[in-house]
């Protein structure tokens, strides 16, 4: 499922340009275009949800899972965050549902 407006469906379907770090069937991951973090991952699911809270397909969330701990086993020291903003107060701003996945010694602490 593909939505108009949505940049990721966009990146998913090639018809603008990412980084791909690696991508499968189901789940796409790039670099985000403004990193936070040495390493800087957004991990994608390609069919198209809002947001956390519009998720109902679990096989979405194990696509993600597998995803996060293939790319997580190569990270020095398995060390890495993720993160899920849900909805505009919480600094969403591609409503396409994504977790960011942030590594490297600078990334920080809260
Ligand atoms: P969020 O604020 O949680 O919705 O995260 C959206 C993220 O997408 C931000 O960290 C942006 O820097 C990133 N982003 C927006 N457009 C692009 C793009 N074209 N390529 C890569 N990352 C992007
Ligand atoms: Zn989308």
């Amino acid at each position: 499922m593909s939505e108009q407006n949505c940049i990721f469906c966009s990146i998913i379907n090639k018809k603008i340009p990412a980084t791909v770090v690696v991508e499968n069937d189901d789940v796409l991951v790039i670099n985000d275009i403004h990193p936070k973090a040495p390493v800087h991952y957004l991990v994608i699911p390609k069919k198209h949800v809002p947001d956390f809270m519009m998720l109902t397909d679990d096989s979405m969330l194990h696509n993600v899972r597998e995803m996060i701990q293939k790319i997580g086993a190569s990270l020095p020291g398995q060390a890495f965050r993720l993160l899920v903003n849900n909805g505009a107060g919480a600094g969403q701003s591609v409503f396409h549902l994504h977790v960011h996945m942030l590594a490297g010694k600078t990334m920080g602490g809260f």
